[in-house]
């Protein structure tokens, strides 16, 4: 029997958008499962503590029967290889996504000679969409309802009603 083809998608999605969506639903036709890894990162203050961004990226995968979502913690070629793969996928948007994601894909091959980073490209309507952009907008109650999925509209919407209280 052939090996099942893992590729895991790993980031901060903080929070996860639809431009993250889109990118796990093109990767789930090519590789027999997809896994959002959500990054601890002990090295950035995050917006949404990991329980809450890896709960929203569960929900947010719900009908995509070959991906799922959950967090991990020190290097993403440790946790490769613990998920016995060395496919990992990362989104490119504009060209200022470029220079970095050339850097981290070339240190994570450094770090294990086996991984592969595939780069996937989003949708037109999501080339220009980032967590942080929707981050400014919920924080001045705009609507970002067309930018992430329903759960994480929600949540922005509770957690500045909450704060304004
Ligand atoms: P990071 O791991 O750098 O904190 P994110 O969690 O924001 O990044 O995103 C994870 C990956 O998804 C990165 O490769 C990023 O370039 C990509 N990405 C972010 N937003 C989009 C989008 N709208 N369309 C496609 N890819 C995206």
């Amino acid at each position: 029997m052939n090996k099942k083809r893992i590729a895991i998608y790993p980031g901060t999605f903080d929070p996860v958008t639809l431009g993250h969506v889109n990118i796990v639903r093109k990767a789930s036709e090519m590789f027999d499962e997809v896994i959002m890894a959500i990054a601890i990162d002990n090295y950035k203050e995050t917006f949404l503590d990991l329980e809450e961004r890896t709960h929203l990226c569960q929900e947010a995968l719900v009908d995509i029967p070959n991906a799922r979502a959950e967090s991990f913690e020190g290097l993403v070629v440790d946790y490769a290889k613990r998920l016995d793969t060395n496919i990992m996928v990362r989104g490119l948007r504009a060209v200022s996504d470029f220079e970095y994601e050339l850097q981290l894909a070339l240190m994570n091959k450094k770090l294990s000679n086996e991984i592969e980073t595939i780069f996937l490209v989003p949708s037109f309507e999501y080339l220009y969409l980032s967590s942080s952009m929707v981050r400014n907008i919920a924080a001045v109650g705009g609507d970002v309802s067309t930018l992430v999925p329903k759960c994480v509209a929600e949540v922005l919407k509770n957690k500045r009603y909450n704060d304004k209280r």
